[in-house]
C-alpha cells in the first residue's frame, strides 16, 4: 500500500511535515473544575479535571504532594469495530504515561494529601489519541486553575514509505514503519513523553524529533489561544450579568 504519492503528498493530501487540522476549546463542561475538547483530524477527545480534592483511595495520600491520577478511556464507538468497554493493557499504559507527564508540570507540592484527577475520554479515534489526550488534559488543568510550570503539547511523528512524517493517521500508523509520540515544553525543550514503535535510523530519528519540536510549538500556541478565548468570553458574560442581572438570572 502506497502512503505517499509521487508529489510527496499523503493519502489525506498533507505534506510530510504538515499537521492535521486541530481545534481546541477550553471549558466545555459545567460540572468539572476544568475541561477541554480537542478535535484533531478525525480524533475527538474530551478531558475533564477534578481537584485538587480529597485523595481516594486514602492510602495513596502523600503528605508531601498531590497525587496526579489519570484515566484514559476509549469509548465503545470510538473505533471501527466496537471496542470492549473498560480498561485494558493499552489504556492502563497510556493513563500512566500521561499522568507522569502531567505530574512533571503541576506544582504538586502546593497541595499535599490531595488528588488531582484527570479523565480523558476518546470519543473518536484515528491514531495519535495519547497525544491529543495529553494536549487536551493540560488545557483542562489550566482551565481548572491548577498551578503548572507550563502547558504540555504533544504530537506523534513517524516513518512511512521510508520518509519521516508528522502526525500519523490510523492508516499511516497501521502500514507505516515507525510511530514516535512525543511531548515537550517548547519554552525549555524538556521532553515529557517519548515512546517509539518500529525502526528508524539515527538520522531519521533526529529529523523526526526536529519535526516534532516544531509541531509542538504550533500546538502550544493553539492551547494558549483556546485558554485566551475561554476567558475573553467569560469577561463579556460577567459584564452582561452586571448590566442586566435580572435577564442573566432568568437564563
Ligand atoms: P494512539 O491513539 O496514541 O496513536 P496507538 O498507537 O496504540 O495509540 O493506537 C493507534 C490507533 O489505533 C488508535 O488511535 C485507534 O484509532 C486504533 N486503536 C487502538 N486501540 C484499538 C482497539 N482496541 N480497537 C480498534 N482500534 C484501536
Amino acid at each position: 500500500m502506497r502512503l505517499i504519492d509521487e508529489n510527496g503528498l499523503r493519502i489525506d493530501g498533507r505534506k510530510v511535515d504538515e499537521l492535521r487540522p486541530i481545534r481546541i476549546e477550553a471549558g466545555v463542561l459545567k460540572r468539572a473544575d476544568g475541561s477541554a475538547y480537542v478535535e484533531w483530524g478525525k480524533n475527538k477527545v474530551i478531558a475533564a479535571v477534578y481537584g485538587p480534592r480529597e485523595c481516594h483511595p486514602r492510602h495513596l495520600q502523600d503528605p508531601s504532594k498531590a497525587l496526579v491520577q489519570c484515566r484514559y478511556n476509549m469509548i465503545a464507538f470510538s473505533v471501527m469495530e466496537r471496542k470492549r468497554p473498560g480498561p485494558d493493557r493499552r489504556s492502563v499504559e497510556i493513563s500512566k504515561i500521561i499522568a507522569e507527564a502531567l505530574e512533571y508540570v503541576i506544582f504538586t507540592e502546593y497541595f499535599p494529601r490531595t488528588s488531582i484527577d484527570v479523565y480523558i475520554e476518546i470519543l473518536q479515534a484515528n491514531a495519535g489519541t495519547r497525544c491529543a489526550g495529553l494536549t487536551a488534559a493540560s488545557v483542562a488543568l489550566a482551565d481548572a486553575g491548577v498551578p503548572m510550570k507550563d502547558l504540555v503539547p504533544a504530537v506523534a511523528v513517524g516513518k512511512v514509505d521510508n520518509q519521516v512524517v508528522l502526525d500519523l493517521t490510523k492508516e499511516e500508523d497501521n502500514h507505516g514503519q515507525a510511530d514516535l509520540p512525543m511531548a515537550i515544553i517548547p519554552r525549555t525543550g524538556e521532553v515529557l513523553l517519548m515512546q517509539m514503535d518500529g525502526h528508524m535510523t539515527v538520522e531519521e530519528f533526529n529529523k523526526a524529533i526536529d519535526l516534532g519540536y516544531k509541531a509542538c510549538e504550533k500546538i502550544y500556541q493553539l492551547q494558549k489561544d483556546a485558554l485566551r478565548r475561554r476567558y475573553a468570553v467569560e469577561e463579556i458574560e460577567t459584564f452582561e450579568e452586571a448590566q442586566h442581572p435580572q435577564t442573566a438570572m432568568e437564563e
